[in-house]
């Protein structure tokens, strides 16, 4: 009955299993919500994370992985690769106003300033799921060909200024070495799809995000005479024109999209006064590596140049934030028939690029990997006005969370079994 590759045997099974877990996973999501915390600092949730695994029996729990991180491993009955499958357990500086019983009270400090903390972005949501998944999978483990390795990771939204965190640390410090793992899976929770849909997308799916800062030094006068000194206002002013012409002129945009945005133009105390100085802060956003390093090296020349021919000096400061979030060809086309086959045909579908960023990229770049969103808005409401991701107002439909369960079981299972022998 049961072939090896029949990828239809799991799903009874992952099915009665996804139907009685789902009220804890809810009841976790809520206590989650209830109890956010910010990156690093997600000593709580990672704490309750462990103590499930734990009691799950596991047969390994890593505690204070890349600070807050937990990585659990479960190795199957039988024979078989490694797969991971990750959630992210931060949340965001942002004060509630969502109307539920479980609604967010918490306040807390972040880089010096007071702010309120809330699962704006649904990693409340991811936790639980992921903590229901390693639930139904310790069930079935004596049928599972291979090992399925849980990464909850801290601090995808940023850990503190000054500090390390995330992805990037979190395999720094071994989350796909040991057991080394051989394909990885993550989804992300999004208000831009209603409850039951899942979009997904081959290759580049979300951007990298890099922060830039320029310092354009001029030299200070009286307003009233300009010609005694060199004014860095007009020659920000050029550079910020400049830099526009990097997406429309000097990018290949048939191959990919791109954006250049500059959010911070500072300089001056006074209207009669020139200042020395102004800085400049700004937004880089790509889908293809190659693209990314050409518009950094816009960005410098474009300033220099811009600053030199008005006699002003510039620096330029590019911070690389997260890498583009790649889904493996292969790997994404492999994964349809299993969301398919859960999600309903007719419930996925490709979406459009996102220009927001993710640190699931650099698992990508280390083992192939997939991501793919799961809508969360409720049926009857129109998701083009629903409050977005990061919202103070973003609202999870928990019927999706099953859903989740579901899925990240049931490409788990799928893959390994269709790559063990
Ligand atoms: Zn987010
Ligand atoms: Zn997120």
């Amino acid at each position: 009955m049961n072939a090896p590759d029949n990828p239809f045997r799991f799903d009874a099974a992952v099915a009665a299993a996804a139907d009685r877990v789902e009220a804890k996973v809810v009841a976790w999501r809520r206590d989650f919500h209830a109890h956010p915390e910010l990156g690093n600092r997600e000593v709580r949730t990672s704490g309750i994370v462990a103590a499930h695994l734990r009691a799950l029996g596991l047969d390994e729990v890593r505690e204070k992985v890349a600070v807050t991180g937990v990585v659990g491993v479960l190795r199957g009955g039988k024979p078989g690769p490694v797969v991971a499958l990750r959630a992210d357990m931060d949340a965001l500086p942002v004060k509630e106003e969502v109307d539920v019983p479980f609604a967010s009270q918490v306040t807390t400090q972040w880089n010096d300033q007071e702010c309120g903390v809330m699962h704006a972005c649904g990693h409340d949501a991811h936790t639980a799921m992921l903590m229901g998944v390693a639930e139904v999978l310790a069930g079935m483990r004596a049928e599972i060909p291979g090992t399925v390795v849980f990464v909850f990771q801290p601090a995808e939204e940023m850990p503190p200024i000054g500090e390390e965190g995330g992805a990037k640390l979190m395999i720094a410090e071994g989350c796909l070495a040991n057991p080394k793992v051989d394909a990885i899976f993550g989804l992300h929770i999004t208000s831009i799809h209603t409850t039951g849909k899942i979009g997904y997308r081959s290759g580049p799916l979300m951007a990298s995000a890099d922060q830039f800062r320029v310092f354009i030094r001029g030299s200070q006068t009286h307003g009233a005479m300009p010609w005694r000194g060199v004014d860095p206002i007009v020659v920000g002013s050029q550079v910020v024109m400049g830099l526009q012409t990097i997406v429309s002129r000097q990018v290949n945009i048939a191959k990919e999209p791109s954006v250049v945005t500059v959010g911070v133009f500072q300089g001056g105390v006074r209207n009669n006064i020139i200042p020395d100085e102004v800085k400049l802060e700004g937004t880089i956003r790509t889908f293809d590596e190659g693209q990314r390093s050409e518009i950094h090296a816009h960005v410098k020349r474009i300033t220099e140049m811009i600053a030199a021919s008005g006699g002003a000096k510039a620096h330029v400061h590019i911070h690389l934030g997260y890498p583009v979030t790649v889904n493996h060809p292969g790997l994404t086309e492999w994964s349809l028939p299993t969301l398919s086959r859960i999600a309903g045909e007719g419930n996925v579908g490709v979406v459009d690029k996102v220009c927001g960023a993710e640190d699931f990229s650099y698992y990508q770049q280390a083992v192939p990997g997939f991501f793919y969103f799961m809508g969360c808005t409720p049926p009857d409401k129109d998701p083009q006005t629903a409050a977005p991701n990061h919202s103070p107002r973003f609202y999870v439909d928990e019927n999706c969370l099953k859903l989740g369960v579901k899925t990240l079981s049931g490409l788990s299972l799928d893959w390994l079994a269709a790559n063990s022998r």
